[in-house]
């Protein structure tokens, strides 16, 4: 049987999944995107709903997608 995640039982507090609240409507989950805009100054990790929005805003930029899975593309 395969393990999705191989990681071995360390201390059980230690290793939660990061979840990254949206800076919009604050709910946290494993996928957001890194966006900006002529509204929003700065980047921001929005959810997908927001985005949706934000997406038609204008000044509108895509800076990636950040995911809470411990398997990022390495360097
Ligand atoms: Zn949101």
């Amino acid at each position: 049987m395969p393990h999705p995640d191989d990681t071995p039982a360390a201390s059980p507090s230690q290793h939660k999944q990061q979840m990254i609240a949206c800076a919009l409507c604050q709910s946290p989950g494993p996928v957001h995107y890194r966006v900006r805009s002529n509204l929003i100054k700065d980047w921001s990790l929005i959810c997908p709903q927001c985005w949706l929005q934000v997406e038609r805003q204008p000044g509108y930029q895509y800076g990636g997608t950040r995911k809470a899975s411990r398997r990022q593309r390495k360097r």
